[in-house]
C-alpha cells in the first residue's frame, strides 16, 4: 500500500506517527543487532573446537546483514516521513498537519499515488503534495 493510501485511509497525523515509529523500531533492532555483533566478536576464537566458532561467524554475518538492512529502512522511513510533513503546512493558515486527501494524484492528471491533491481542515485551502522526493508540491493557488 502506497503512502498516498495510506494517509488517505489514516489520516496525515496517525501516519505520520506510525512511520516514526516504524523508523525507530527498527534503529531499536540495529542497535540491539550492534551488540550481538560485537559480544559474537568478543566471543570468537578460531582455537576453540566443535561448532562455536563457526555458530559466531554465521551469527555475526547475519546481524551485519540484518543491521545494514534495519538501519537502512531506519533512514528511508524516516526521510520519508518527513518528506511528506515538510509539505503538510498549510499556505494560509499555516497549520501543520491538519489536512484532508481529496485525491491521489495532482489536478488534471490521471488517478496515481505519487501525488496527493489535500484540502485544510481549518481554512479549506487546496495544494498537493509530491510523493516523490524530487517533485515540488504544487499550490492550488497557482494552478
Ligand atoms: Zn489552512
Amino acid at each position: 500500500m502506497s503512502a498516498a493510501t495510506r494517509i488517505r485511509k489514516l489520516g496525515f497525523r496517525r501516519w505520520y506517527e506510525r512511520q516514526l515509529i516504524e523508523a525507530h523500531a527498527s534503529l531499536v533492532t540495529a542497535f540491539l543487532t550492534a551488540i550481538v555483533i560485537i559480544v559474537c566478536l568478543d566471543q570468537f576464537h578460531w582455537r576453540e573446537g566443535g561448532v562455536k566458532p563457526l555458530a559466531m561467524l554465521v551469527l555475526m554475518v547475519a546481524g551485519i546483514a540484518l543491521c545494514q538492512k534495519t538501519l537502512t529502512a531506519y533512514f528511508k522511513t524516516l526521510f520519508h516521513a518527513e518528506h511528506f510533513a515538510s509539505q503538510a503546512v498549510c499556505g494560509k493558515c499555516k497549520t501543520y498537519g491538519a489536512l484532508e486527501v481529496q485525491s491521489c494524484a495532482a489536478p488534471g492528471t490521471a488517478e496515481r499515488d505519487d501525488w496527493l491533491t489535500v484540502r485544510c481542515r481549518k481554512c479549506g485551502h487546496g495544494w498537493t503534495i509530491a510523493a516523490d522526493a524530487a517533485k515540488p508540491a504544487l499550490d492550488k493557488a497557482r494552478l
